[in-house]
């Protein structure tokens, strides 16, 4: 399978790319992940990347194209991935796309974690972290919507976007969201 998987914050979204790694063999392609390393790599994304991540704002698209570009021009490129976390603007999902016809990998399907806003608030605030106070719950909401409204209607308007819901428990998602991409790779194969 070759998914894109996007959910807002506290969606449960890292925990099911991992399991659909380890599971179904898929890579896992993080890019939070990849940039967290590469700053502690101190590598030239990664010191380009840190004041961004510092300040909780959206390293630059060339920055993040690069690294995800490279990955899948390398020899060793992914063939069956899940992407989380990127992509995050309309850049980069038409980056994205070109690098995956270039290499000839269509995508399967892109999946969006249905959580409700409120319910999303709910969760994130009663982890207690300092950095999750209400304001700053509020705040990462309405950036999740600003950087990904725009990004689910340009793959639904390519026939791309599944949505699964991101409640109840973990294997209770995680078996939905396989049924649904199952269905789908189905139904796209029939026509
Ligand atoms: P995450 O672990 O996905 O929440 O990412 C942590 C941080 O890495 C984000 O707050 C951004 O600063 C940066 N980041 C991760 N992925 C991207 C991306 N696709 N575009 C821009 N910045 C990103």
């Amino acid at each position: 399978m070759r998914l894109i998987l996007i959910g807002p914050p506290g969606s449960g979204k890292g925990t099911q790319a991992s399991l659909l790694s380890s599971r179904l063999g898929l890579l896992h392609i993080g890019t939070g992940d990849i940039l967290r390393e590469a700053v502690r790599q101190e590598t030239a994304a990664g010191k380009l990347a840190k004041p961004f991540m510092a300040a909780g704002k959206l390293v630059p698209d060339d920055v993040v194209n690069e690294i995800v570009v490279s990955r899948f021009r390398a020899k060793d490129r992914p063939d069956q991935f899940v992407m989380d976390g990127y992509p995050r603007s309309m850049i980069q999902a038409q980056r994205f796309d070109q690098v995956l016809l270039e290499q000839g990998l269509g995508l399967d399907a892109v999946v969006l974690l249905q959580v409700a806003d409120e319910e999303i608030v709910r969760r994130l605030s009663s982890r207690q972290r300092e950095d999750d106070s209400a304001a700053t719950v509020l705040h990462r909401l309405k950036i999740f919507h600003e950087a990904y409204d725009g990004l689910v209607d340009y793959f639904r308007r390519r026939g791309l976007l599944v949505g699964v819901p991101g409640m109840g428990d973990l294997e209770t998602v995680y078996a939905n969201i396989v049924k649904t991409v199952t269905d789908k790779i189905k139904t796209d194969k029939k026509k």
